[in-house]
């Protein structure tokens, strides 16, 4: 059975059985809270488990790294939707152990899409219109300086107000153990 079919068929039934009953509650996050982490499968279920996060308690937000990209990113955007609209009151920046995005070997990224047939003409068109996809694609040294960056850009954003607290925390992608690297209450 292909993907898609498998996830299809598994719906129904899932669907049929009223399995979703548990799960129900409103949009506006009960805890006040919005969370920024990394799309890592081992943090699908494991992050909310640790922190204690069951459906209806939080807005989460995932990209690859939990890095925001630009200020006026989806990311940001995101984030001041839950604020505004949600009524968050706490972000929280989650990183992670062992990242995928520390580190990442940016030349064998390049060398697996032109193997797939993107063509280096292509590169160079988006090379000469201002995107460099190496270094759009490179993600970061240390996850500690990351989560700290993340903080400050949300922090020091035009559009976030004073009153929110945002925190930066990295999680382990094994045991799920929180250790503080910015806490928002502390001046
Ligand atoms: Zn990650």
């Amino acid at each position: 059975m292909k993907r898609l079919d498998e996830i299809l068929s598994y719906n129904k039934q899932f669907v049929k059985d009223k399995r979703y009953e548990k799960y129900r509650s409103t949009s506006n996050p009960n805890k006040k809270l919005v969370i920024l982490s990394c799309m890592d499968t081992r943090l699908t279920e494991l992050l909310p488990k640790a922190m204690n996060i069951k459906n209806g308690d939080a807005k989460i937000v995932k990209n690859a790294g939990a890095t925001i990209m630009h200020p006026f990113g989806s990311i940001i955007r995101s984030i001041i939707v839950a604020i505004y609209e949600f009524n968050a009151e706490d972000v929280i920046v989650v990183g992670h152990h062992g990242c995928g995005m520390s580190n990442l070997d940016t030349n064998s990224i390049m060398n697996k899409i032109v193997n797939r047939g993107v063509t280096e003409e292509t590169i160079a068109t988006l090379y000469n219109s201002g995107i460099d996809v190496a270094k759009w694609l490179h993600g970061f040294e240390s996850v500690e300086e990351s989560i700290k960056e993340s903080v400050k850009v949300i922090k020091n954003h035009p559009l976030i107000p004073k009153d929110v607290n945002i925190h930066g925390l990295i999680i382990d992608p094994y045991t799920g153990s929180l250790e503080v690297v910015v806490n928002g209450y502390e001046p």
